[in-house]
């Protein structure tokens, strides 16, 4: 068993290599903490960071047993790990819960779960058939979207439906498989709030992002966002609601519309740390790899305020190859991840752009 506060020199094992697990290295680093990834292949983005790099494939209950024998807590960097794999860690305390997990990996259960603790979302109807979208259409009202119930990302596995004559087309379009129907939201614009709750139920939470997506991606991410008093707090209201609801430890990123009014729905959080969060690395006090590692650690978590404003912006595919101008830029931060290979719309690095608060 694992006593928390871990000590400096214990191992923290990550499920994933990617450039969360990096960045959560990293932070890990600098306090003292060493991490064992379970990436894909070797020489990952996490691993090339970590004390230990393990290969083998995240839904391996046999790979994450033997993470887990070597680490005194285990976290994950994405959140399509089957919840069965998670049993795996044995005695080995894991953050996030597994039911944090569990609930954001279908959103039919995700937005059940934040309406039954008084966070609003948009309305919506589980679809099991392309005969369910008439009548769920006529509830919620067109346009609506049909999204995939599980795994989908980045904007992948949803189709528009207008008529009830589109809705074989749509059902078809994202793999006739058990879905959810979303009345259209009409937002004004798209928040994120990031935050952190440690194992002693204390709460830290990160001023509110404005995200702006391209082609399903996230472009930019403009922070703190400029929103009224009231959004601000409800925000909060939102973000410590969930945490406490879940009994979470550990960042969370919770993705929000906010509608003409001010009045803001949970799209869907991420139960782990967030690529709008991204902006904290360089524009507040402790950022949000250092607040999830803490947090896992069972330390008291680090101050969240912003100490500058901060455009985050995506370097996505072959823009990172615009690295010799960006390092000669006194204005931008540049973050790269270590992928070899910079394919199409890939997430190569980030950039953060600091100005007076
Ligand atoms: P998601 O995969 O749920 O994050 O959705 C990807 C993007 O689609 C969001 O960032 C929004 O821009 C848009 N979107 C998702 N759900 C809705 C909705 N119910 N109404 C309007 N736009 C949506």
């Amino acid at each position: 068993m694992s006593a928390f506060p871990l000590q400096p020199g214990s191992t923290i094992g990550i499920v994933g290599g990617g450039q969360l697990g990096r960045m959560l290295a990293l932070a890990a680093a600098r306090l003292g903490l060493r991490v064992a990834v379970l990436a894909r292949e070797e020489g990952s983005p996490a691993g090339q960071v970590s004390a230990v790099e393990l290969v083998g494939r995240y839904d391996d209950p046999a790979a994450v047993a033997k993470l887990a024998a070597i680490s005194q807590a285990v976290t994950f960097e994405f959140e399509n790990i089957p919840a069965a794999v998670l049993a795996a860690v044995g005695d080995t305390p894991i953050a996030p819960p597994a039911q944090a997990l569990a609930v954001s990996q279908d959103r039919v259960e995700e937005k059940s779960f934040l309406n039954a603790h008084g966070l609003p979302t948009t309305p919506f109807a589980a679809i099991d058939s392309a005969a369910d979208i008439a009548p769920a259409l006529a509830r919620l009202g067109a346009p609506a979207l049909l999204k995939t119930r599980r795994e989908g990302y980045d904007g992948k596995g949803q189709a528009w439906v207008n008529r009830t004559d589109e809705a074989e087309a749509a059902f078809a379009a994202i793999g006739a498989r058990p879905a959810i129907l979303e009345a259209k939201a009409p937002f004004v614009r798209e928040l994120s709030v990031i935050a952190a709750r440690g194992r002693d139920g204390e709460t830290a939470v990160y001023p509110l992002g404005e995200n702006h997506h391209e082609g399903g991606i996230l472009r930019t991410t403009l922070a703190p966002a400029v929103v009224e008093q009231a959004v601000a707090d409800e925000a909060l209201r939102i973000a410590t609601t969930l945490l406490a609801a879940l009994g979470y430890v550990g960042v969370i990123g919770v993705e929000l519309f906010q509608l003409a009014d001010g009045t803001l729905l949970v799209n869907e959080f991420a139960p782990r740390v967030h690529n709008t969060g991204h902006w904290t690395l360089d524009g507040c006090e402790v950022d949000q790899f250092e607040n999830h590692i803490r947090a896992v650690a069972g330390w008291p978590l680090g101050p969240t305020h912003a100490l500058a404003r901060t455009e985050m912006t995506n370097l996505l595919g072959a823009e990172a190859h615009d690295w010799p101008r960006l390092a000669a830029d006194p204005a931008a931060r540049l973050w790269l991840y270590g992928k070899r290979e910079a394919a199409p719309g890939r997430k190569m690095g980030h950039v953060n752009r600091l100005s007076p608060l």
